[in-house]
């Protein structure tokens, strides 16, 4: 039996998608790169965007043929729609086999065995958090972690992985549906962390990326003993082999002063953070239920990059947020000036129904302004980051070699047509391709390794292009910066 996996959101569902392609192949199912031959297709859905969740139904809809064609063939939704919608995507979609929510992916294999032996639809889904305030415990316990073991097969690049080191999330901004989707927060041992990351040095793994929703806000307390990322850091840089590691997404007000010191001072953290700002006016972000002023976060970015010089800063915004004036959008203009972000992922606001924003806010703001709210930030943004990154003209950087450029990969995937079936909805940029070929075997196919464009990303996450040999593909290298853009510094490999 083979399936094929369809996956659109954050990292978090990335990671989620690698773990239950894991559970399914140590189950005895065999991993497609397109879904032509498949006997199990899953997507792994998001609900963040109203854009997002209209995809993953229309992605459905033109399955329902395939569907019919091939009797006894599985379709299953996970990820945060399938715990938002539950019966509503049986409604919509009657052919769906299989609705389940991120907190209950431990059941996967049983549901699709299930699915297989009966042919019922099954519904595996978490409480409600909203509905059942009156059962915490329950509700807590019905979002189970998922930890089945890591195949380095399943990563897209074996030297790189994510570790969840914590689920859910308790700050309940008014617009988000994680809360309700993810559920309550709850954070992994320090003991099953460490133990991931030193079975993933064993795989050859180089760097880690911590993920959580609120990754610095982690905290586990056994026998007295409090473990927080700072902790966790200290302990994960003692691992051989780990030779880098980030964390993401931090939320402003968790940032203590020992973790910025931990990031200066352990050799393996790395000078990278991404802490959401969501927007640059203290009224905007009260009505956005963010627990900050915007001179609190202007004052976190003082205190990061005083502790530790060189820092990359990375922020999300939400433009057009319900009843956002002119005058309020343009102070989170300033904001991007002020702080000097590296990147922002910015944003137009796209109303969810049920949530506290939808509920208490008009969603009034017309979408050609947000459109353009959306461009004039950006706009910005990229003038910031072609200056940031002129900086680094000149200088030699160390990099982690990550493979062919995409535009190579892209070349290299027309010629061979090896890709043709490879359909992403609106994976993330560094999403799996999901079609089991990494970019180097597809230049090696072609008998192009010897002469490649390659990236890599500097310790600040920085993408670096550069000519030179794919067998150099997962390798620490020297750069020299010799050009650059707002995105991308492009050097020579230094001897
Ligand atoms: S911190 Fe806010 S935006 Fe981030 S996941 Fe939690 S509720 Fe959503």
């Amino acid at each position: 039996m083979k399936f094929y996996i369809e996956t659109v959101g954050c990292q978090l569902n990335v990671l989620d998608s690698e773990l239950a392609a894991a559970a399914l192949i140590s189950a005895g199912w065999e991993r497609l790169a397109t879904r032509k031959d498949a006997d199990l297709i899953l997507f792994n859905t998001c609900s963040v965007r109203e854009h997002a969740e209209e995809k993953i139904y229309s992605a459905l809809g033109r399955l329902k043929h395939w569907k019919t064609q091939k009797p006894g063939s599985i379709i299953a939704v996970m990820g945060c729609m399938a715990q938002k919608d539950k019966n509503v995507v049986f409604q919509r979609a009657p052919y769906v086999d299989i609705v389940i929510g991120p907190g209950k992916l431990d059941q996967l294999v049983e549901l699709v065995n299930r699915a297989v032996a009966t042919g019922e639809p099954q519904l595996a889904v978490s409480l409600d958090r909203f509905e059942r305030r009156d059962l915490p415990r329950e509700t807590r316990a019905s979002f189970r972690q998922f930890d089945p073991i890591r195949l380095p097969e399943t990563r897209p690049r074996v030297f790189q992985a994510m570790v969840r080191i914590m689920f859910g999330c308790d700050k309940f901004c008014s617009y988000c549906v994680v809360p309700s989707a993810r559920g309550p927060e709850q954070c992994r041992s320090p003991r099953a962390i460490l133990e991931e990351a030193r079975t993933l040095a064993e795989q050859g793994c180089l760097e880690i990326t911590l993920l959580g929703q609120t990754v610095n806000s982690y905290r586990y307390v056994e026998n007295g003993k409090t473990t927080r990322l700072a902790d966790l850091l200290e302990m994960i840089d003692q691992v051989p082999g780990i030779r880098r590691v980030r964390f993401v997404s931090s939320y402003p007000t968790d940032m203590s002063d020992d973790l910025l010191a931990a990031v200066r001072d352990l050799p393996s953290s790395t000078p990278y953070l991404h802490v959401p700002a969501q927007h640059g006016d203290s009224g905007v972000l009260q009505r956005m239920r963010r627990r900050y002023t915007v001179e609190e976060y202007k004052e976190l970015v003082d205190r990061i990059y005083e502790t530790i010089p060189g820092a990359a800063i990375t922020s999300d915004f939400i433009v057009g947020f319900c009843g956002e004036t002119e005058e309020e959008f343009q102070k989170t203009v300033d904001l991007v000036r002020y702080a000097r972000f590296k990147n922002s992922f910015i944003f137009k606001y796209s109303e969810r129904p049920g949530n506290e924003a939808a509920k208490l806010y008009e969603d009034d703001v017309p979408e050609e302004v947000k459109k353009r709210r959306n461009n004039e930030l950006l706009a910005v943004q990229n003038e910031i980051s072609g200056e940031e990154n002129r900086r680094f003209l000149g200088q030699t950087v160390e990099i982690l070699v990550e493979g062919p450029s995409k535009r190579e990969a892209r070349s290299v995937a027309q010629e061979e047509t090896l890709y043709a079936e490879c359909e992403t909805l609106d994976a993330p940029e560094d999403a799996p391709r999901g079609d089991g070929l990494t970019s180097v075997d597809a230049l090696v196919a072609t008998g192009r390794s010897n002469d490649a464009q390659l990236t890599g990303r500097t310790a600040c996450d920085r993408i670096v292009v550069f000519n030179g040999p794919t067998s150099l593909t997962g390798t620490f290298q020297r750069v020299r910066v010799v050009e650059t853009s707002p995105f991308t510094l492009f050097g020579e490999l230094v001897e």
